[in-house]
C-alpha cells in the first residue's frame, strides 16, 4: 500500500478528489462519520475530531482524508514521470 502523508500533500506528489462523508453516529460528544474513499470506494468510519486533526487514511489504499472534504493520495512515481513527459504533471481537477 502506498501511505499518503502530509509531506506528500505539500509537495503536491498527489492526487485529490472530493470525498462524501454522512454523519453515522454521534454518541458522547464525538461523532463518526462513515466516509466513501472516492480512490478505491472502500467505506470506512472515522472521529470528526480525527479527521479536522491529523486527518485519517484509507485503510485499504492509504489515501490521506482532511477536514476540507477533499482526499489525498500519493502519486506513484513513476506514474508521474510519465505526467511530466506529457505536460500534465501540474494539471488538477478542481
Ligand atoms: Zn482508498
Amino acid at each position: 500500500m502506498l501511505k499518503t502523508t502530509w509531506n506528500d500533500v505539500s509537495a503536491k506528489n498527489v492526487e485529490q478528489k472530493d470525498f462524501i462523508a454522512t454523519l453515522f453516529d454521534r454518541k458522547h460528544g464525538k461523532s463518526t462519520i462513515k466516509i466513501v474513499c472516492p480512490f478505491c470506494d472502500t467505506k470506512f468510519f472515522a472521529y470528526i475530531w480525527s479527521l479536522a486533526g491529523i486527518g485519517k487514511r484509507c485503510p485499504d489504499c492509504g489515501a490521506m482524508f482532511g477536514s476540507g472534504g477533499v482526499a489525498y493520495k500519493r502519486r506513484d512515481l513513476n506514474e508521474r514521470q510519465s505526467m511530466e513527459n506529457r505536460g500534465e504533471a501540474n494539471s488538477y481537477d478542481v
